[in-house]
């Protein structure tokens, strides 16, 4: 059973039981689930006690431990990540790793008590997961028995769990290289292997150098979701090379420029989306497309006024000129509204975006549940699914990541039954797929 708390534990709690019972029935994919951020509290008091770490690590795990026993307060959500190092001290034996993985996909895939104060019936958080991780060589094993460690577990599950290989940011190109590798020769196998993610420090490395490698990955029929765009440091240049790899899934896509959507994404821009609306285009300086507007603005005035056949006495009336500047508006905003949706061209696609709501809410990147992008995504029918990244130091549940789509504001997004079934179809629809039993050696 585990402890929920901040802004996804109220939106579950302002839910009616009928409604409760109606986000736990439908089929839920879950798809971007970090292993290690997502083992429940009591398994990791569990490990402490059983596989003891050695001393000498310089970690205070004994402190940690005591930490999580006693409860912890959303203030302290940075000592969460400062966990970290503990947990993978943790996990560092294929024994430990074995039980931490399985508690995590129990947590999903088998039905769990409520959390404390909350009353509704057991079921599984999700339908099917994508569980991902960055395989870490230790003492005790190598990065190919960490990952065949992890897969036996997910492969226990059948057709319900499947694995996609995390590559941090600060690797080396030779770890890089190992890790796709890895990848790809268990996926030939008949592992459950279906994607590589691009994760880590969202402000370390140069992507640059994992396209190639990426790119192998994609033809070994491995799907791609990368981390872009997480906080406003991360560039537009390289946000843009990371698009051009064409990925299947975005994680968070916070930060994409509009420039970037319109270039990459095969949405058609609708009114009152982040593109502020035509009306706006004149006294809106901030406007993507104000420049735009002036320019055609004044060629149509011009035009008008070297084209017009009116007496020179009519000319001097301000009413003239007045018209004359109505109908070069009026042309300028055709011609500008005719840029902002662009036909589908070539090459531009819907990259289904994984969000996660209350990730980014705790660590302050999304400002409200009101400013939130994914009102974006859904107004120009781009598709999304839920995901609840660490539900360890997010202290939330993908069931609590729904309510906060269906709770009235200002709990949440206020949406019906009917948009959240759909929400809930377009993750399902986003899974990678698994190699064929065929390939299986
Ligand atoms: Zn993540």
């Amino acid at each position: 059973m585990a402890t929920i708390s901040g802004p996804a534990s109220v939106a579950l709690r302002s839910l009616n039981a009928s409604d409760t019972t109606f986000l736990q029935s439908l089929p839920k994919a879950e798809l971007h689930a970090h292993l290690n951020g997502s083992i429940p509290t009591r398994t990791l008091i569990d490990l402490a006690k059983r596989y003891p770490p050695p001393a000498d690590l310089g970690i205070d795990i004994a402190g940690h431990i005591a930490k999580l026993e006693s409860g912890v307060t959303l203030a302290e959500i940075s000592d969460f990540f400062a966990l970290f190092p503990a947990i993978y001290a943790l996990t560092a034996t294929p024994e430990a790793l074995a039980e931490a993985t399985s508690a995590v996909l129990d947590a999903f895939l088998t039905p769990q008590p409520a959390p404390p104060e909350f009353t509704y019936d057991p079921a599984p958080e999700c339908t099917y997961i994508e569980l991902r991780t960055t395989p870490r060589a230790t003492a005790h094993m190598s990065r190919e028995q960490y990952l065949r460690t992890v897969l036996s577990k997910i492969e226990s599950f059948g057709d319900r769990a499947a694995l996609i290989i995390s590559i941090d940011r600060r690797m080396s190109e030779n770890d890089v290289k190992e890790c796709v590798d890895l990848a790809i020769k268990l996926r030939g196998q008949g592992q459950p292997v279906v994607g590589i993610d691009l994760c880590g420090d969202p402000l370390k490395g140069d992507v640059a150098m994992f396209e190639g490698h990426f790119k192998r990955a994609r033809h070994a029929g491995l799907g791609l979701t990368i981390h872009i765009a997480e906080t406003v440091q991360n560039t537009e240049a390289e946000s843009g090379t990371l698009l051009s790899w064409n990925p299947d899934r975005l994680g968070h896509a916070t930060f994409l420029t509009e420039d970037h959507k319109l270039q990459f994404f095969a949405d058609v821009p609708q009114p009152d989306t982040e593109i502020p609306p035509s009306k706006m285009l004149l006294s809106d300086p901030e406007h993507p497309f104000h420049e735009h507007f002036l320019a055609s603005h004044k060629m149509h005035l011009d035009r008008i006024l070297r084209e017009s056949t009116e007496s020179e006495e009519a000319r001097m009336q301000l009413s003239f000129h007045f018209d004359a500047d109505k109908g070069a508006r009026r042309a300028a905003i055709k011609e500008v509204e005719s840029l902002m949706q662009p036909k589908v061209a070539e090459g531009r696609r819907k990259p289904c975006i994984e969000i996660c709501l209350s990730s980014n809410l705790l660590c302050k990147t999304v400002p409200s549940l009101e400013d939130h992008h994914i009102r974006y995504y859904l107004a120009n029918k781009h598709p999304v699914v839920i995901c609840t990244d660490d539900t360890l130091p997010f202290r939330t549940t993908l069931l609590a990541e729904y309510a906060l789509l269906l709770a009235k504001p200002p709990f949440g997004l206020g949406l019906s039954r009917e948009e959240v079934t759909q929400i809930a179809e377009m993750g399902m629809k986003a899974r990678f797929t698994k190699p064929t039993k065929s390939t299986r050696s």
